[in-house]
Parts: structure tokens; C-alpha cells; sequence
């Protein structure tokens, strides 16, 4: 653990007196890969973390937020769009010898290491489970039209290929005029037959 990373917090100056308590403020420029594929914090921009940490009996109990910026690529309509990132955590991390330390695993329990602890892993948890799987520019996203990729909310609400351009209106007539010539296997066929 590295005592200078600002996430990292001192606990010598809280004691071990249950109840007591210190805040904290930190404004850190996010690491890179914060979040998930689609939607993260961009790397470089401020993340605030307000922190709270309080002496218990088992450990230290850091209660606090992350707020900051977030810029995602819309599932749907594939638009960059931005949004706020607020999420809270509460995680204990138990002192050196507590019952805690002794009875869990470090994977689920953090510990203190020494008068130190880390909030960084706590941060990318609560940020990463935080963001959608697939995030949405807005809630109703009309997404792409499937025949032509513009964007569904820019069309007319009547917006159709029923009535196709003049190579299609052609093929139509030809396999006789059913309605599903825009899909692939008329597209296909086409292909066939040139090659005739
Ligand atoms: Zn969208
Ligand atoms: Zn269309």
C-alpha cells in the first residue's frame, strides 16, 4: 500500500476510541479504466470522495461518496453521450487481530494494514457496479432503424421502407412483390442471380 495515494487514509490521528470520528475530502484525477467498456469515468477527470471514517470495535468503518463525471456510448443508438457518476459505499476494515480479521477472508473484509487503508479498490467497486450493461443516452432511446442506421427519434413517426427505392421496387416485383424483400435473403439472392 502507498501512503501517499489519495485514497489512502491515515487512521493514527482517529485512535481506537468507538465513536470517533474524522471527515475527509479528496479530489483525485480518475485512473484510466474506470468503469466498463461502454460507460466510465474518463481517465484524468476530478472524481470527489467524501469520506467519513469511524472508529468501531471491529475495525474502522469508511462511509462515504464518489461523485463525478461519467461518458458513455448509448447501447442503442451508439451516441457518446455524458452523465453524473454519484454512488455511495460503507465498507469495515478490521483492525490487526480483531475477531474480523480473524474469522473472514481479506477478499471480503478489508484490512487496515497498519494505521493505513486503502479506499481505491473500495471506489472501483461501488463506481463499476454502479453503470449499466448496456447504458442508454436517455431512458427512451429509440435506438437505430434497423434498415437505414438514422437515428428512429430524428425520423417521422410514419418513417418506413415500405416504399423502396426503384432496385428494390424491381426485385419486388420479381419474387413477387412479398413484404419482406429488405431483408438479407433477398439481398442474397440478388447477389446469386448476378452471378448468373
Ligand atoms: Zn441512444
Ligand atoms: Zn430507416
Amino acid at each position: 500500500m502507498n501512503p501517499r495515494s489519495p485514497y489512502v487514509l491515515d487512521t493514527r490521528q482517529l485512535g481506537r476510541g468507538a465513536g470517533s470520528q474524522r471527515q475527509y475530502r479528496r479530489e483525485i484525477p480518475a485512473p484510466a479504466q474506470l468503469g466498463l467498456d461502454m460507460i466510465k469515468v474518463p481517465e484524468g477527470s476530478l472524481i470527489v470522495l467524501d469520506v467519513r471514517i469511524e472508529a468501531v470495535t471491529e475495525g474502522v468503518l469508511a462511509t462515504g461518496s464518489v461523485t463525478g463525471s461519467l461518458a458513455g456510448e448509448c447501447g442503442r443508438c451508439l451516441t457518446s453521450f455524458t452523465d453524473d457518476l454519484a454512488v455511495d459505499f460503507v465498507e469495515l476494515f478490521a483492525y490487526p487481530n480483531s475477531a474480523t480479521e480473524e474469522t473472514t477472508d481479506a477478499e471480503e473484509i478489508p484490512r487496515l494494514e497498519g494505521f493505513h487503508l486503502d479506499l481505491e479498490p473500495v471506489v472501483r467497486d461501488a463506481v463499476v457496479l454502479s453503470l449499466p450493461l448496456t447504458p442508454l443516452c436517455r431512458p427512451d432511446c429509440g435506438g437505430l432503424c434497423p434498415e437505414c442506421g438514422e437515428l428512429l427519434d430524428d425520423l417521422p413517426d410514419n418513417h418506413t421502407h415500405a416504399q423502396l427505392d426503384p432496385r428494390w421496387a424491381a426485385l419486388a416485383e420479381r419474387f413477387g412483390g412479398s413484404d419482406d424483400v429488405t431483408d438479407g435473403s433477398v439481398r442474397s439472392d440478388s447477389s446469386t442471380q448476378s452471378q448468373e
